[in-house]
């Protein structure tokens, strides 16, 4: 079975968020990048498969500028197999990586594709099901645990109120939520391996897909500021702050 790992390069989960002075966007020059968490939970599912004897290769792909190669070589260094950077550096909506990504699976023929459930920049959990939809596959999204069956991938989804099962034919669809694993650290041996492994780029017009935006981001804008709280002295100064302060009562 083979397993393509779709990863995002996205800032840091570490780093301090700031707004562009002219509310266009997030400021990203000078800013820490890294691999989506979530991707990091979909490597290690693939990772294990392949260690349970269950997946026979697996290739992670990433779609972004030629800095996005650093992402793929952790995906190498966690135990990717080979990696593909298809380069662009335009802000690509995911109904256009969704559409390059099904290129790719035509291409590689994977049985699988683990995504993140949604990348931390843009928060738009959307890759996954487009893809789905583009390919006709079946999807198991948000899934705390993926199970191989023969033909079928058994696929645990967190959903409000507890757990789904549900049983998909491959080739399918997985997209991974934090609680799939705990991703393993790259150890420094692997990290210099991983430098040998291949990697194959090429260019996003290489696919042919019309990648175009369909969505105009209007304003970005911080969070508002939250008001101090305050520690008050008995219950009956509450209930005076409540009833002429915040009139709530
Ligand atoms: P999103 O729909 O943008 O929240 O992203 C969901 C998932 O799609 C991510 O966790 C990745 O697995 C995958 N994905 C999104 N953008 C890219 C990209 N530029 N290159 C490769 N995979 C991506």
């Amino acid at each position: 079975m083979k397993v393509l790992v779709p990863v995002k390069r996205v800032i840091d989960y570490n780093v301090k968020i700031r707004v562009k002075a002219d509310g266009s966007g997030v400021e990203t020059s000078g800013v820490k990048m890294s691999l989506n968490p979530f991707d990091e939970n979909a490597i290690e599912e693939a990772v294990r498969l392949k260690e349970r004897g269950d997946a026979s290769e697996i290739v992670a792909v990433s779609i972004g500028p030629q800095a996005a190669q650093e992402v793929l070589r952790t995906a190498l260094a966690m135990g990717v197999d080979r990696a593909i950077l298809v380069t662009t550096d335009e802000a690509v909506e995911p109904l256009g990586i969704a559409k390059a990504l099904k290129e790719i699976v035509l291409t590689e023929k994977p049985d699988l594709v683990i995504l993140g459930k949604q990348a931390i920049d843009d928060d738009m959990n959307a890759t996954g099901q487009m893809l789905a939809g583009l390919l006709g596959w079946g999807q198991g999204t948000f899934a705390s645990e993926v199970v191989i069956e023969n033909e079928n991938a058994k696929v645990t989804r967190e959903v409000d109120g507890g757990l789904e099962t549900v049983q998909l034919k491959l080739p399918a669809i997985v997209t991974a939520d934090l609680r799939l694993n705990e991703p393993r650290y790259a150890s420094l041996p692997n990290i210099m391996k991983a430098r040998k492994k291949p990697l194959t780029t090429l260019s996003i017009a290489d696919l042919n897909v019309d990648v175009a935006p369909r969505l105009t981001v209007v304003s970005v804008a911080e969070p508002a500021a939250r008001q101090a709280g305050a520690v008050l002295g008995s219950v009956e100064e509450l209930i005076e702050k409540l009833r002429n302060e915040a009139k709530v009562i």
